[in-house]
């Protein structure tokens, strides 16, 4: 359907392999590329939900509907790599 081996990141838009995004397993085929995942470090680790950073600590969460990462526990999709 996408092409072999490629992912269409939820937030961009873009096709990647595989390897260069994350997948959150629990929404059917729902990817982040890594240079969303990487533009999103350099602006702070922000959670669009409640606004302060997310620390290595806790788990990374996307936000699909906003096209935003957060806290897996502010109600962000966990996501792996
Ligand atoms: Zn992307
Ligand atoms: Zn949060």
């Amino acid at each position: 359907m996408f092409g072999l081996g490629k992912r269409i990141c939820g937030f961009c838009g873009g096709k990647v392999p595989g390897k260069r995004a994350l997948r959150a397993p629990d929404r059917n085929g729902a990817y982040v590329c890594k240079a969303c995942y990487a533009q999103w470090e350099r602006e702070g680790r922000r959670c669009v939900e409640c606004q302060t950073p997310v620390a290595g600590a806790h788990d990374v969460g996307a936000f699909f509907e906003r096209r935003a990462f957060g806290h897996a526990d502010c109600g962000g999709m966990k996501l792996f790599a």
